[in-house]
């Protein structure tokens, strides 16, 4: 009894050193958790030593890493009065915790990166380089999933597509980046002009680009478009040799349907093509509405 009452002065002193000495060691190791000092700190002045600190050390040290240093105290009081056990738990035990946590650390840091690079393929998967807004492969994925729930709702789901006027000899004048450019901008009003959650804009291919509108009818879609051409129309990009205007503009098609089952997007698909095929014969820089279909409920 005498010896655990001896040994108890030694407590906060070997608390604090041990606690003193990983500050050090994770300041010069430069182990990048601060909270592993603030809370070694506060846990350290709120406990001293004791059984529950002891719980609390194995705990936050698990959970976190943490090094909670009055469980050297902890081991001290019910220990004998022995130097070696004082260099145990200031020395010897810190630096044991500090080896795991900086395992640990260095763990996290590689999953952490591990998870930015599968971010990273992710949204290279979905997304167009160019542009950034989404590609075709997630196109396809977004409008499968919207056709069903469709289906499911019978409520309308539409489409448009916008193709830019003239584009090859707008390349053939001012060159590829200046292209690329154009491309960028034309996302850039897609993405403005399509602002519901459910909207999905994305570049088709070459110098196309496809919205898709869920429960969204041939009026809405209608206005929509023309807010696109718009648009792209009001970005007034300098482009003498088109046939159209002055300007670098877009013709756009757009097709409505409430899908019946077992019917495929495909038909919304050419509908809004032939409408887009519709508005360049009929003098580009134009919305067109293609064949818009109910099924009969
Ligand atoms: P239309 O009005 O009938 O659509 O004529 P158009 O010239 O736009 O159509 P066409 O299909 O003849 O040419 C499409 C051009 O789009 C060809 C190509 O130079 C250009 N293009 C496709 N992808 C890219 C790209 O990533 N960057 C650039 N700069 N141009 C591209
Ligand atoms: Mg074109
Ligand atoms: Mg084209």
């Amino acid at each position: 009894m005498s010896g655990k009452h001896s040994i108890k002065k030694y407590v906060p002193i070997t608390s604090f050193i041990s606690t003193v000495i990983t500050i050090i060691v994770l300041y010069l190791t430069k182990i990048p958790n601060p909270n592993i000092i603030l809370i070694t700190l506060i846990v350290y002045f709120t406990f001293l030593g004791g059984y529950i600190s002891g719980a609390i050390s194995c705990l936050l040290t698990i959970t976190y890493s943490l090094v909670f240093f009055s469980s050297s105290g902890h081991l001290l009081m019910y220990s004998p009065n022995n130097w070696k056990r004082v260099l145990i738990s200031c020395i010897f035990i810190p630096i044991m915790i500090l080896i795991v946590g900086s395992l640990k650390n260095d763990l996290l840091k590689k999953t952490r990166d591990l998870e930015l690079i599968n971010e990273t393929l992710s949204f290279s998967s979905n997304h167009d380089f160019l542009t950034g807004i989404h590609n075709r492969r997630y196109f396809d994925e977004a409008i499968t999933k919207e056709w069903f729930r469709a289906i499911r709702d019978q409520k309308p789901v539409s489409i448009i597509m916008v193709d830019i006027d003239y584009f090859k000899k707008f390349n053939d004048t001012y060159g590829h980046n200046t292209g690329d450019y154009c491309l960028k901008e034309v996302a850039k009003a897609l993405i403005k002009e399509t602002k519901r959650a459910g909207d999905v804009s994305a570049r088709f291919g070459g110098e196309e680009f496809a919205v898709i509108l869920p429960n969204t009818n041939l009026e809405g879609a209608r206005y929509i478009a023309e807010n696109i051409r718009k648009s792209v129309e009001d970005l007034k990009i300098r482009f003498e040799s088109s046939l159209v205007c002055d300007y670098l503009t877009v013709s756009v098609g757009l097709a409505t349907m409430v899908p019946a089952k077992n019917s495929s997007y495909f038909e919304l698909l050419n509908n809004a093509d032939a409408a887009l095929y519709i508005a360049k014969e009929n003098g580009r820089n134009r919305v067109e509405m293609g064949s818009t279909m109910f099924p009969r409920l």
